[in-house]
């Protein structure tokens, strides 16, 4: 059996980096290893007879923010394999015959230090095997903004629907489906300009009081009222709904435990349930709930874990 882990390439690496952080390890006890490691801008690649899922390199990489993607191949038939990390279990879903993979959402907030991360075996009357890995999460120095909100938008922190809808939003973060939806890229779901980045670390001022108003968990596209927004991926809608701060929101589930979420919609143009195909049509942009002015909140999340949504824009997982 062999494990692959890759990382997706942080923006902000420089020089020559590798495409994929591959770490394979055979089973049998004298099989050969082949092991490219992306440590930021470092790609090493070594060889060596190991035993039985031995990893050859000590340590892997991944930026704040990014999608780590865990390929398992020559799986025995009827073996599950899990992932773990913070004591949370990650699914392996088929990917092809012998072969599953995992997606592990790695916060923007997560602390950029090594961490364990278990991968194991179950198999039918057999002990499980296990082997953890130390993965290193790597610090991206996200950027500040301070978001000056009109005095009219503020009574909507004092809203006691707010509990409610983070009850809610819970509830629809934790949607897990075995089949996938999606194939390839997403699409980045309007036209119009970025205005506030992933993972930009925000304060909210309000008469001359200032509050910290955490990450940002996904990225703000600025478009005219009305501005059409369409599906990122071929999902089910699981959620059309009004939120006070979120506005009227969107959840698409892709299965797998990936989802995308779209807020502040003028108008929803779908309903719970229905499947829409990639860049269907789904809403239209608005400035609904706690938002400064017309855009679009467009979010993924992995297992629950906000990611930068522009990685999907541009890899494959
Ligand atoms: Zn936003």
């Amino acid at each position: 059996m062999a494990l692959k882990i890759f990382g997706a390439v942080p923006k902000w690496s420089k020089g020559a980096v590798c495409k994929t952080a591959i770490r394979r390890f055979e089973s049998g006890p004298l099989l050969g290893l082949l092991a490219p490691i992306k440590i930021g801008s470092l790609c090493l690649l070594a060889s060596s007879p190991v035993a039985a899922f031995e990893p050859l390199l000590a340590s892997s990489a991944i930026a704040q923010g990014e999608t780590l993607r865990i390929l398992v191949d020559k799986v025995p038939e009827k073996a599950k394999v899990i992932a773990e990390l913070d004591g949370k279990k990650i699914p392996f879903y088929p990917l092809s015959p012998g072969t599953q993979r995992a997606l592990v959402g790695i916060g923007p907030n997560r602390a950029p230090q090594p961490t364990p991360l278990t991968i194991r075996w179950k198999r039918p009357f057999r002990p499980d095997r296990k082997k953890t890995l130390p993965l290193q999460v790597l610090a991206v120095s996200w950027p500040q903004s301070s978001i000056f909100m009109p005095p009219r938008k503020m009574g909507l922190l004092d809203d006691a629907r707010r509990k409610q809808g983070r009850q809610r939003l819970a509830e629809v973060l934790k949607t897990e489906t075995p089949q996938q939806n999606w194939t390839g890229k997403f699409l980045r779901p309007a036209r119009g300009k970025i205005r506030s980045s992933f993972g930009k670390q925000r304060t909210l001022q309000t008469t001359g009081q200032e509050r910290d108003w955490g990450q940002h968990r996904g990225v703000d596209i600025a478009a005219p009222k009305n501005t059409l927004v369409r599906a990122s991926n071929r999902g089910q809608v699981i959620a059309a709904e009004p939120f006070v701060l979120e506005g009227r929101l969107i959840a698409l589930n892709h299965g797998q435990g990936i989802l995308s979420l779209y807020m502040h919609l003028a108008e929803f143009l779908v309903k719970p349930g229905e499947v829409v195909e990639k860049g269907a049509p789904i809403g239209r942009i608005g400035s609904e709930g706690f938002s400064t002015g017309s855009h679009l909140h467009w979010a993924i999340y992995v297992h629950g874990v906000p990611v930068n949504p522009l990685s999907w824009e541009k890899s494959e997982f």
